[in-house]
């Protein structure tokens, strides 16, 4: 078993892995930049050590400064969290050349799974049905060609694409031209890669994820799977498990993510993203090879560790979990509470936080590195507490996250979360029926029904 992990990564996050670091009687070093060196993770660590200036990609981006950190501190692993480095196969092909161990799959594998090309061969070689599409395009005249084919609208996509940016929707055959000339340069500023695919554009559809563990010697269980189609601009906000599919598609779609998983003889905690139609087609999107931000409700589920097991998987304890031995219970809701303000789109909100209360009782879990005094810098990502709460049915759980929200108090001057406007998911007709797709907030949010 590791003696010491380094967590690469900050906020709630950090927190999570140092939690279950703990209960393993493992040491945790958590790595931070200097916006973070008051963080509840550093402040709880056995150890921290400065990565960096605040920049991401001065300190969680920088891999020379966070193997350096891992080395002075005679750590034997890192835990890479998710955003960040999570999905880099070349920083996890460093750790191993370190002799470093990177807690999450094999470099191949990620190398395969990570560009969005890969991962649809490998669908396709596991039988595994995917958004009718391309490979990676050579010009506008063959992404002309195959949209004729598919039928309009289509969407282009970065092939290294992430976080829902770099996706463009082309709706005629005269758009494609300069839609594809503006992706390519996109692509490449952000991810330093100009290669394109093209998909049909699905208008309508829930998104539906599988979760998986594997023990890198081709034994996968899943998890279950998550509804997680409330979202704002490709970024979730609200997800659940289970999904409410009728069981036939819902465990069609779970063999399938096992099987992928299997074909590459997948290591430790994995995702697999479809799209649902209504009607009931699903394709598979991409693989996450990582931990995601939702996997609470999961864990609330099944009463698994996603964490510690991840951590387990990457030291080499024998992984003999069995699929009848994973029971899934009751229904689980994930609140992302984002510092941002709601009624004016969104907007990021920074600021001190001096009245802090989270709430408890029954089923509900708090999962934040908020604490009463901290500022939230404004550097990173807008979240600052994943508030999940668990109950025998649908209807418990949402009359539960009513309640938990309600108790909810996150105050300092100028500061905004989304608590309100969790609320008003809560009490929406369609949220409540379970008549969501991802267009929910746009077309549904308004409608005071
Ligand atoms: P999920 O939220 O389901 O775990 P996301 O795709 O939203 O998965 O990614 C998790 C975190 O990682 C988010 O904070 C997101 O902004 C960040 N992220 C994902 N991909 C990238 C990327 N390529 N570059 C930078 N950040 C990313
Ligand atoms: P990323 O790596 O950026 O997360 P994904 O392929 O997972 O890329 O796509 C991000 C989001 O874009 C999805 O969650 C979904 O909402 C939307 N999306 C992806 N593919 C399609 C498609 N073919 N049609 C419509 N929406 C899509
Ligand atoms: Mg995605």
């Amino acid at each position: 078993m590791f003696k010491k992990i380094l967590i690469a990564n900050r906020g709630e996050i950090a927190l999570r892995v140092l939690r279950a670091a703990r209960e393993l009687g493992i040491e945790a070093v958590v790595a931070h930049s200097e916006a973070d060196a008051q963080s509840l993770a550093v402040l709880l660590a056995d150890e921290a050590i400065c990565i960096g200036p605040p920049a991401s990609k001065d300190s969680y981006l920088n891999i020379p400064n966070l193997l350096s950190a891992a080395i002075i501190t005679g750590a034997d692993a890192i835990h890479p969290g998710y955003g960040f480095l999570a999905e880099n196969p070349q920083f996890a092909e460093m750790c191993r050349d370190y002799g470093i161990v990177f807690i999450g799959p094999t470099p191949e594998s990620m190398h395969s799974l990570g560009s969005k090309a890969g991962g649809r061969e490998i669908a396709r070689a596991s039988n595994v049905p995917t958004v009718p599409g391309t490979g990676v395009l050579q010009s506008a005249e063959e992404a002309i060609a195959a949209a004729e084919q598919i039928g309009y609208p289509v969407l282009l996509k970065a092939s290294a694409g992430g976080g829902g940016r770099g996706q463009r929707v082309v709706r005629s055959a005269e758009e494609m031209a300069s839609a594809f000339t503006q992706a390519q340069l996109e692509a490449q500023n952000y991810f330093g890669d100009p290669a394109l695919i093209l998909e049909k554009f699905i208008e309508l559809f829930r998104h539906v994820e599988v979760q998986v563990m594997g023990d890198g010697k081709g034994h996968v269980v899943h998890v279950g799977e998550r509804d997680c189609s409330i979202q704002r601009r490709n970024q979730k906000l609200i997800e659940e498990a289970p999904s409410r599919l009728p069981e036939e598609l819902r465990q069609e779609i779970l063999a399938a993510g096992v099987r992928l998983a299997k074909h590459v003889q997948y290591a430790g905690a994995g995702t697999l993203e479809f799209i649902v139609d209504p009607e009931g087609h699903y394709y598979f999107m991409e693989m996450n090879t990582r931990i995601q931000v939702e996997h609470c409700v999961s864990e609330m589920i099944s009463g698994l560790d996603l964490v510690k097991l991840q951590i387990l998987i990457a030291a080499g304890e024998p992984f003999t979990l069995q699929q009848e031995e994973i029971e899934l219970k009751g229904h689980a809701i994930e609140c992302r509470i984002n510092a941002e303000d709601y009624q004016k789109d969104f907007r990021p909100s920074i600021g001190k936080v001096e009245t802090l209360h989270f709430p408890g009782g029954p089923g509900v879990r708090v999962d934040s590195h908020l604490y009463t005094g901290y500022s939230i810098p404004p550097n990173y990502d807008s979240l600052v507490a994943k508030l999940i709460v668990h109950a025998p049915s649908r209807e418990e759980a949402i009359a539960r996250m009513r309640r938990a929200l309600g108790e909810t108090a996150i105050e300092g001057p100028g500061l905004k979360t989304t608590v309100p406007f969790h609320l008003e998911v809560m009490d929406n007709s369609f949220y409540r029926r379970g008549a969501i797709y991802t267009n929910f907030v746009n077309t549904r949010m308004a409608e005071k029904v």
